[in-house]
């Protein structure tokens, strides 16, 4: 068993009392990612890398993800405006992260892995997790936290297997061939690649506008197309991930 909340308060109170155990938190979004695929894939696959670190072995548990991110930017997740997408502010999402570390420091946890499955989520994460740290040692407890994003443990020799036409960057990967991979292994009930539209990678100017323009962002959601998207792509993506994590893991906590 490696999902806590399945786990009965005295089995829990047991493994983590004396603060060897990994906490992974996954940390994501509800968002729209194109006409094919539904809106939680930056939940479910963080969720998925951490169970899948978990189960291969030492004290690991993964804790029930953050669902709700910080606001969908045009030029990393289509933007703020598509029906479905459900963002919460930046303080607030600052606040649940710190609250949340808090709280399972206080049942003796001193290990955290946050891992990010949405983009604009990344310097609110790092701001949760300095003021949990922060408040944990005025109180005299001094615990770690490592903080990724699981596209980061993608290797060239994968991106190459998986984009064999060229890769255009992950901030354009919304919806595209990574996120639909890995749902195609993951939750292929969650896929209908039927209702795939193809289109060319989305290209912006080098700036932002506020408000957003909404005629920046193809009509689809999705920044790139996932035409070329596979079972045995999101496998192999799979597998690249937790194997990375699970090593970082280790080389920082054991
Ligand atoms: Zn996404
Ligand atoms: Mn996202």
């Amino acid at each position: 068993m490696v999902n806590l909340e399945l786990m009965d308060w005295k089995t829990y109170a047991a493994q983590v009392k004396d603060g060897e155990a990994v906490i992974m938190l996954p940390i994501g979004a509800i968002e729209q990612h194109g006409p094919h695929m539904s809106m939680n894939p930056d939940v479910l696959i963080p969720k998925a890398i951490s169970e899948g670190v978990a189960k291969k072995g030492g004290s690991i548990l993964v804790a029930p993800p953050i669902s709700y991110g910080y606001k969908s930017q045009v030029k990393s997740g289509g933007g703020n405006f598509f029906p479905g997408t459900t963002c919460i502010n930046g303080k607030t999402l600052i606040d649940i992260v710190k609250d949340v570390i808090v709280a399972y420091a206080k049942h003796g946890n001193r290990k955290f892995v946050l891992v990010n499955g949405h983009f604009e989520n990344s310097m609110f994460l790092v701001e949760g997790i300095e003021l949990a740290l922060e408040h944990l040692r005025h109180g005299g407890i001094e615990a770690q936290v490592i903080l990724l994003s699981y596209w980061d443990y993608v290797t060239q020799e994968t991106i190459e297997t998986v984009f064999p036409e060229g890769f255009t960057g992950w901030d354009v990967e919304h919806g595209g061939v990574l996120e639909t991979s890995l749902m195609l292994y993951l939750h292929p009930e969650c896929v209908n690649m039927d209702k795939v539209i193809h289109h060319e990678p989305a290209t912006f100017p080098p700036y932002d506008i506020f408000p957003s323009d909404e005629s920046w962002v193809p009509s689809t959601g999705t920044l790139s197309s996932a035409k070329n998207a596979t079972r045995e792509y999101g496998e192999i993506l799979y597998n690249v991930c937790v194997d990375g994590i699970y090593q970082s893991v280790n080389e920082r906590f054991s």
